[in-house]
């Protein structure tokens, strides 16, 4: 806070009245001291001035008064009485006339009334003659013709008596005055004391005696009165004094200002920091009386600081119900049985609501390191506990409903597999009665790296079939855990498995109305080892009809034969058991084995038509769970067609890729080829009975096939081969997965 603006003024108004006082000092002396120099100068004028006139009085009326001797002078009656009284009278009155004498024109003295020393012989003419000194004294001689022109009346006149006799008391005691002849030559002066050095100096000429004679005044030095000379330089160093005493003053004023500045915004600050906190504040002495409350409290409990202040227990805050346990707390303060964790109790509000506190005591402590007291903190913790019970009341209505699902819900740390919550579904399908907080004993989702999860899973202890759902997610605390959902799908699966009974009982049915259909099927598929064996037969007859037989190539050739008719055997078999509506005999077979049987097969064909085969497969397969013969059929089926689609192909660009790979759990096989391709819209006919574009084709043998394949659960299809031809592919499970649960 600053002062107000006419308070700044007031502070200012005594070092300007002194900064006034000290001016008005200095110009005082500045201005005295020119104008006594000015005064002493005009004054010296003066006096120089009134000097001049009285000397050049007296030279005057001397010299009349001579003129006047001389006029009464007739021959030589300078001895009558009367002249002589005449001469005595006027001695007496010009002591400065020291020779009075008459001679004639030779120069012979006659009378003289003076010294005889001063009785000169003068040769001059009348009037003023020159000045000269004898012995140090100044004189000059002044002549009167007498009336008859015979005599001369000489007057010397001392110069320096004249001085002495004209200058009064009060001249002479302001100023030296000197005489000096028309060459500057001192001639007589009149002193009392030293000159002042920087002294005024005045000069006058004098016009009697009319012999260029000049007047000197010096102005002494003037005593001093220290008491005048020094007050006004006392009162200006005071006044000099007296402002720099008002600049400090006014500084240390300046300073205390900002120090109060300073001292009300620390106490607005602390003051605004006690008013803003959340928190109660008490403070009482050791006896327990209140001696502070801050704003806190006393909105907390509906009183005003003035009315707690001073105040001794039972405390009017206090329930009259609460009282036993307020004051309970109130003791043990005082006995500085302070709990670290505070004390809880309940309170109670001027308008007689209840409320519950928690209390944190401590020492008071005051600047000067005494105990003196005990501050108490205290925390309306009313709300605390109403949001607890919410929390509470939130948290179990979170768990009814987790607990009311039917799926089991379940999160795990995801790096320790620490279970940290399950539903009760949870517990009663998967727990143990002692896992809880434990590492998770049903790591039934696979834990992979990449979430989320989405599997159906087959529990064969229990025999239940579950859907999980697994997430990765970040639990309350920030850590990556698990969320897993378990359904159980069991009644889902049972129906499935008989919708899908009944859908093969109806296919059996609708194959059963196509025997006809089935019949050439069947004539379609032996006529491929029939013809074979007709071919072999023949190449053992032109065996035979050669000169010496090659047995070895004949015992080949019937080999081959009776491979052919086995085959032809299994086919039939096959046909009938498929029309019976027979499940396929699975076990354990070897895609490698089933591959190289049908391509041995199929060898002469591939070398006749000049095609190039490769087989390409993705890592170790594991054993298939299929009917051999079956799976037989369909390759043999699938790489035949692409012989023949690739009959227009080019010799040098007949390829026949097969390629084997994982597909989750089942085996993926493409069959690709270079040959005329498909067109799109065709490529669902294809499966369908009769179709086919070849001239002695039957358009069973994709039919056939696809039934095969769904009777392993497992799928053909048919789609362009990028890079031209078309490829055939067919999934079918591979052992490890199915063989367990296959009803
Ligand atoms: P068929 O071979 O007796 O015609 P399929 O059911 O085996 O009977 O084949 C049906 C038709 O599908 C064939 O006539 C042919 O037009 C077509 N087809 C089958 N495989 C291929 C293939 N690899 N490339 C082109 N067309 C094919």
């Amino acid at each position: 806070m600053t002062p107000p603006r006419s308070h700044r003024w007031l502070a200012l108004v005594p070092g300007l009245l002194a900064a006034l006082v000290t001016l008005a000092f200095a110009g005082y002396l500045l201005l005295t001291r020119g104008e006594a120099a000015e005064q002493r100068a005009s004054l010296l004028e003066q006096d120089l001035l009134w000097q001049k006139q009285a000397i050049e009085q007296q030279v005057a009326i001397d010299r009349d008064a001579v003129h006047g001797l001389a006029a009464t002078l007739s021959g030589s009656d300078y001895r009558s009485p009367i002249f002589q009284a005449r001469v005595l009278s006027l001695l007496q009155t010009s002591p400065e006339i020291v020779g009075l004498s008459v001679q004639d024109r030779a120069g012979h003295i006659e009378w003289h009334a003076t010294q005889a020393s001063w009785a000169l012989p003068y040769r001059g003419e009348p009037g003023w003659g020159e000045v000269w000194v004898s012995h140090g004294q100044p004189r000059i001689i002044y002549a009167v013709q007498t009336p008859d022109r015979r005599r001369l009346l000489i007057m010397v006149l001392a110069l320096d008596r004249l001085l002495q006799q004209q200058v009064p008391w009060w001249i002479a005691q302001r100023y030296q005055i000197t005489l000096y002849s028309a060459d500057n030559t001192p001639l007589a002066s009149k002193f009392q004391r030293q000159l002042d050095p920087a002294g005024v100096i005045g000069h006058i000429a004098l016009n009697e005696p009319p012999v260029g004679l000049t007047l000197k005044a010096e102005v002494y030095q003037t005593p001093t009165n220290p008491v005048t000379e020094t007050l006004p330089w006392i009162v200006f160093a005071l006044a000099l004094a007296m402002l720099a005493s008002t600049w400090a003053l006014g500084r240390m004023m300046r300073v205390r200002e900002e120090a109060e500045a300073r001292l009300r915004s620390e106490t607005a600050l602390r003051t605004a920091m006690e008013d803003s906190l959340v928190t109660g504040l008490r403070a009482m002495d050791k006896h327990g009386r209140v001696l502070y409350v801050n704003r806190a409290f006393c909105e907390m409990i509906g009183y005003s600081a003035e009315e707690l202040i001073g105040q001794h227990p039972p405390m009017p805050y206090w329930p009259p119900e609460e009282l036993e346990r307020c004051e309970a707390v109130f003791d043990a303060i005082l006995a500085g049985r302070l709990d670290r964790n505070g004390f809880s109790t309940r309170f109670m509000r001027r308008n007689g609501e209840r409320f519950d506190v928690h209390v944190y005591a401590s020492k008071l402590i005051d600047g000067n390191g005494q105990h003196i007291g005990w501050m108490g903190s205290m925390y309306d913790v009313t709300e605390l506990r109403r949001e607890r019970e919410a929390l509470q009341a939130s948290h179990e209505r979170f768990v009814t409903v987790m607990n009311g699902l039917d799926a089991a819900v379940a999160v795990s740390d995801a790096q320790s597999g620490e279970l940290l919550m399950s539903n009760q579904q949870f517990d009663r399908s998967f727990g143990l009665p002692d896992w809880r907080g434990r590492c998770c004993v049903v790591p039934f989702v696979p834990r992979r790296a990449e979430p989320p999860v989405d599997a159906e899973w087959y529990d064969g202890f229990r025999q239940h079939w579950y859907q999980i759902k697994g997430r990765q997610s970040v639990w309350v605390d920030g850590t990556a855990v698990w969320l897993e959902i378990a359904t159980d799908i069991t009644a889902l699966k049972g129906a499935t498995e008989r919708e899908r009974r009944q859908n093969e009982a109806l296919q059996q049915t609708a194959r059963l109305i196509s025997m006809g259909e089935m019949a050439s099927s069947l004539a379609h598929e032996l006529n491929q080892p029939l013809g074979a064996i007709a071919s072999y037969a023949s190449g053992c007859r032109n065996i035979l009809a050669a000169p010496t037989p090659n047995l070895t190539q004949l015992d080949q050739a019937i080999d081959k034969m009776g491979e052919q008719a086995k085959r032809a055997g299994q086919i039939i078999r096959g046909i009938r058991e498929f029309v019976q509506r027979r499940a396929p005999h699975r076990k354990r077979c070897d895609i490698g084995t089933l591959l190289d049987t049908v391509l041995g097969l199929l060898g002469h064909e591939i070398v006749r038509r000049g095609v190039d085969v490769s087989i390409a497969q993705a890592g170790e397969l594991p054993p298939l769970y299929a009917d051999a013969v079956m799976l037989e059929q369909v390759i043999f089926n699938l790489i035949k067609n692409a012989l023949e689609a690739m009959d227009a192909t080019p010799t040098e660009q007949r390829q026949l890729a097969i390629t084997l790979a994982r597909n989750d759990g089942n085996l993926r096989v493409a069959i690709g080829d270079r040959g005329t391709g498909i067109a799109p819209e065709q490529l669902e006919q294809l499966f369908k009975p009769f179709f086919t574009t070849k001239d002695s084709g039957m358009g069973m043998g994709l039919n056939i096939c696809r039934s095969i394949i769904e009777h392993h659960h497992g799928r053909l299809w048919a789609e362009a081969n990028p890079g031209g031809g078309c490829r055939f592919i067919f999934t079918v499970p591979f052992a490890e997965e199915t063989e367990a649960h296959e009803p």
